[in-house]
C-alpha cells in the first residue's frame, strides 16, 4: 500500500465517524470499481433510480451498471427537450435513490454543493427517499470555507468550461463571484445532518474522481 492509499484509508475512517454523528452512512471503497459494486449492493433491485449532472457517477460506470441492471432508471441523459428534462427533474423528487457526487466534503463531514438550476440541491434536501453521494478523496478539505472555495474556485470553473456557459470564469478560469444570467453558483448548499436519519449515504472513493 502506498503512503497516499494509507492516508486515504485513515482519513476516510475519520470522515466516516463524523458522518455517523451526522446520521449519514459512510463507506470507504479504495477504487471506483469497488464503489460501483458497493452501490449496487446498497440499492435494492427494482428501485427507481436517477442521478444529477455528476461526472463522477457517469465516468466510474455506475450509471451504466444501473441501466444494465434490474432497476427502474429515470435517465435524464435521454431527454431531448427542456420539457422532458423538467419531467426527469420532477420524477427525481419521488425516486428511491438519487445519485450525485459533491463539490467538496470537509474532514468533519459537511457536504458542499453549488448548483445553477437548483434541482440537484433540491433533491439532496428533500424528495428522493435515499441520496447516495459518491465522492473521490480528492474532494476532501479541512474546513467549510475551504469546501466553498473548492466548489467555486475549482469545480465550478471546470464545469462552466465543460458546459460552455457565458460566465467570466469560462474566460479566465477564475471565479468572479458573478451574477451572470448563466451563473452555475446560484445555490450554495451545505448538508450538515441527515433527516430522516440515514437518508443520505456517502461512498468515499480512494481515487481522484470528478472535479
Ligand atoms: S464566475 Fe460565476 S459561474 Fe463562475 S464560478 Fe464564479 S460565481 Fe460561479
Amino acid at each position: 500500500m502506498t503512503s497516499i492509499e494509507a492516508r486515504n484509508e485513515k482519513l476516510a475512517q475519520t470522515l466516516i465517524n463524523h458522518l455517523k454523528r451526522r446520521h449519514i452512512n459512510g463507506y470507504y471503497c479504495p477504487t471506483a470499481a469497488q464503489a460501483v459494486k458497493q452501490a449496487l449492493q446498497l440499492i435494492p433491485t427494482g428501485s427507481i433510480v436517477t442521478w444529477g449532472g455528476s461526472v463522477t457517477v457517469r465516468d466510474m460506470g455506475l450509471t451504466q451498471a444501473l441501466i444494465d441492471g434490474d432497476y427502474r432508471v429515470v435517465d435524464r441523459d435521454l431527454a431531448t427537450s427542456d420539457d422532458e428534462k423538467r419531467r426527469c427533474y420532477l420524477a427525481a423528487m419521488d425516486c428511491d435513490y438519487y445519485l450525485t457526487s459533491a463539490n467538496a466534503v470537509t474532514q468533519d463531514g459537511l457536504i458542499v454543493n453549488v448548483d445553477g438550476r437548483g434541482n440537484r440541491v433540491a433533491a439532496i434536501t428533500w424528495g428522493p427517499r435515499n441520496v447516495l453521494f459518491v465522492i473521490g478523496m480528492n474532494k476532501v478539505v479541512q474546513t467549510l470555507d475551504a469546501a466553498i472555495a473548492r466548489a467555486r474556485g475549482i469545480a465550478a470553473p471546470i464545469n462552466t468550461s465543460r458546459l460552455g456557459t457565458d460566465t467570466p470564469c469560462n474566460i479566465d478560469g477564475v471565479c468572479h463571484d458573478c451574477l451572470s444570467a448563466q451563473c452555475i453558483c446560484n445555490h450554495i448548499h451545505v448538508l450538515r445532518n441527515s433527516f430522516p436519519s440515514n437518508r443520505h449515504t456517502v461512498l468515499l472513493v480512494g481515487e481522484n474522481l470528478g472535479y
